[in-house]
């Protein structure tokens, strides 16, 4: 049978886990001996280097190195090209899971298949599916993808009383990423309140401080700045970190630097390192206290905070949780291999093998019960949608983050298909908290199709998921047929700068207004109460109109044609044309769509005619013809029908099918400011619904 392992995939180290025969988890050393492997590839050599050999070559400052790639997971713009190939960061974590894979193969003398590998739980959907290629490029089934401070504090509390119920705090600095968060352990289940981080802050962060400060110094003392060259400033690294690690034991460190004829000498204390790098203290501090609001708790509430990570053995970071919490943080859990203890619990439980059952009687005390792990993911998920006013595009969040995994939510959007022209939707999928779409990351673009041709607004609900590995899917179906509408996973374009500028119809790149002339009847048949219900109607649409970007003129027609109001953004003007509007004669339709064709110039705006008639125009052929002019001349003629106009009549006069509308009585109104509402939204393929 072959064996299942835990992975903690980390960005300097890795480390690998099992379930050893009493059913705790231990760590499997790697070929050298020892627990921890680092992430580090040197391709010099055939094949390449990995772990612990390959980060000497790094210190040596060979350039075949690859290192520091796994905040990378899933960029398509992190390639690396290594002796003519090309590696992703997900191709570059295969080679480091292949060699962990062999290593524990070795160690355990059975064939791993199968792994829980940890994320950082920032990590977004494009990085765990990267994890996920990673794993099965290098032969492993991966059973689930588990947060790296989720397994901590699985692994944390199996050393724990089995019927303790604690609310702790992890905090996890590694080399290259900060996340911290907060979890509910109880006899049954870790449950995570809830998560935050940074993944551009981690102990590289501290080097970094060190190795500025001490070429600033070099400069100064020797003229020759070590920033300036590679090799120089590789070596400066090397030595901050060491420097670092000294001064997590004592309170000041001595570094040499020997760069090309000049040797130099410099001492920190460690009072003066904690100053230069309080900043980034600061920072963990702010997203702790993101975290602990997001789980409506303080630093009184919590039992323990649990430290986790290579960075976390610096005293700056001791004293500050200890300062907060009151109390020292928890200690007896090594911070490097923690993660991958929990990882392997949690393997053990996917296996259907929980920890704890295969106890053999020889055991004293008792293993805990399996612990089911109930994750977070600490993003948002939306969708880009149009807001509620139609003057932007807004993030909207369909599954706010901090919620359990897995997770589902659906949003009703409004779709105009316009009459079959436009039966795509396409959904922008979003990650973060902010409104604003341009602050968040754009995950991706689905563009569903075929829905269903109307002259309404269709509703479509848009379902997102997160399963329990924190990976999304997307689906739409047509919410009054049910129908399941086909997805088409598309590249996300490159630039999205439109996503902060007023919404507007695809079909229209142009930045454009929007011009409409109203057409209507005034002949004597209009007289009293449909007279009356035009107006009303007139003004309903005027109401709906975005008049920022619109201009809207209107033109009646009965023996004479009059331009009652020529195109204008004024509404003053136009509800007074509007009431002067009266009905005698008869319907000089053909006249007045020649003077709205005159009217509606070409130009970069979208324009439109809407008309109304209650009959029959005098030369109806001429004004069909009219209207057919008006289109070849890019004009959008919508002609609505009342009273005994003709349907198919009024089918001749419009662009499509959805722009003729026959009105019965006391539905006029309603069917102008449905009419603006879609000529005011541009067309635009997505609404949010008022909810
Ligand atoms: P991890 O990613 O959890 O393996 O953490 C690696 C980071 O921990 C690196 O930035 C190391 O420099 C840092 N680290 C390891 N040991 C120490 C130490 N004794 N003092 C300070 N930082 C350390």
């Amino acid at each position: 049978m072959a064996a299942f392992v835990g992975i903690d995939l980390g960005t300097t180290n890795s480390v690998v886990a099992r379930r050893n025969a009493y059913g705790r988890p231990e760590v499997v050393p790697n070929r050298d001996g020892a627990n921890v492997t680092p992430s580090v590839i040197y391709f010099g050599s055939d094949p390449p280097a990995i772990g612990e050999e390959a980060k000497e070559w790094a210190r040596l400052g060979d350039a075949e190195i690859a290192s520091f790639f796994k905040p990378h997971m899933g960029s398509p713009l992190y390639q690396l090209e290594f002796r003519g190939k090309t590696y992703s960061a997900a191709d570059l974590s295969a080679l480091v899971l292949k060699r962990l894979k062999e290593d524990a193969e070795a160690a355990m003398r059975e064939v791993v298949d199968r792994a829980v590998i940890t994320v950082p739980a920032y990590f977004g959907d494009a990085q765990r599916k990267a994890t996920i290629a990673a794993g099965e490029a290098a032969g492993l089934r991966v059973m689930r993808i588990i947060n790296e401070p989720t397994a901590a504090a699985l692994a944390y509390g199996l050393n724990r009383a089995a019927d303790v119920e604690e609310t702790v705090l992890v905090y996890d600095l590694g080399g290259g990423t900060f996340d911290v968060t907060v979890a509910r352990i109880t006899p049954g289940d870790v449950a995570v309140l809830a998560t935050a981080g940074d993944h551009d802050l981690g102990g590289k962060n501290w080097d970094d401080r060190i190795a500025t400060f001490l070429a600033e110094k070099f400069a100064e003392e020797t003229g020759f700045d070590p920033l300036d060259d590679p090799v120089a400033l590789n070596e400066v690294l090397v030595r901050s970190e060491q420097a670092k690690w000294t001064l997590s034991e004592r309170t000041s460190a001595r570094v040499t630097l020997q760069l090309g004829a000049e040797r130099k000498t410099f001492e920190i204390g460690r009072d003066e390192f904690e100053a230069m790098t309080a900043p980034l203290m600061d920072r963990t501090r702010r997203l702790t206290e993101e975290a602990l609001a997001e789980a409506g708790l303080d630093w009184r509430r919590l039992d323990g905070v649990l430290l986790v990570g290579g960075s976390t053995r610096m005293p700056m970071v001791r004293s500050y949780v200890a300062k907060m919490a009151g109390k020292p943080p928890r200690t007896g859990v090594n911070v490097d291999e923690v993660v991958a203890l929990g990882a392997a619990i949690q393997a053990a439980t996917e296996a259907g093998e929980s920890i704890g059952d295969a106890r053999p009687t020889f055991t004293l005390g008792s293993a805990p019960p399996p612990r089911k792990v109930v994750d977070v993911m600490s993003h948002s998920l939306g969708v880009v949608a149009v807001a509620a006013d139609g003057r932007s595009y807004v993030n909207d969040v369909v599954i706010r983050r901090n919620v359990p995994i897995p997770a589902d939510g659906v949003r009703t959007y409004m779709h105009a298909t316009h009459g079959g022209a436009n039966t795509r939707l396409e959904v922008y999928l979003t990650q973060g908290e902010s409104a604003s779409p341009l602050d968040c990351t754009v995950l991706g673009k689905y563009a569903f199709d075929g829905i269903a041709a109307t002259d309404a607004e269709v509703a479509v609900d848009v379902g997102l998921s997160y399963d329990a590995d924190g990976v999304v899917q997307v689906r739409a179906t047509q919410r009054d047929s049910g129908h399941r509408l086909a997805m088409t996973v598309e590249p996300v374009p490159d630039d999205l700068s439109w996503l902060a500028g007023p919404p507007r119809a695809a079909e229209d790149s142009a930045p454009g207004r929007t011009r409409v002339m109203l057409l209507i009847d005034g002949s004597s048949s209009m007289m009293g109460e449909p007279m009356a219900e035009a107006r009303d109607a007139a003004r309903e649409f005027l109401g709906r109109c975005d008049f920022t970007r619109m201009e809207v003129g209107l033109i009646s027609f009965a023996t004479d044609v009059a331009l009652q109001c020529g195109l204008t953004s004024n509404v003053r003007r136009l509800s007074a044309a509007i009431h002067r509007l009266e009905a005698e004669g008869s319907t000089n339709l053909a006249d007045a769509l020649e003077m709205a064709r005159g009217s509606l110039v070409a130009d970069d705006a979208r324009r439109y005619v809407v008309l109304l008639t209650d009959g029959f125009p005098d030369a109806a052929e001429a004004a069909v013809e009219q209207a057919q002019a008006a289109q070849a001349q890019g004009i959008e003629v919508v002609a609505i029908g009342m009273g005994a106009a003709d349907s198919e009549y009024l089918a001749r006069l419009a662009s499509g099918e959805a722009a003729s509308i026959f009105v019965h009585g006391g539905e006029l109104v309603r069917a102008f400011g449905h009419i603006a509402r879609v000529i005011s939204e541009g067309g635009r393929s997505m609404r949010i619904l008022d909810r």
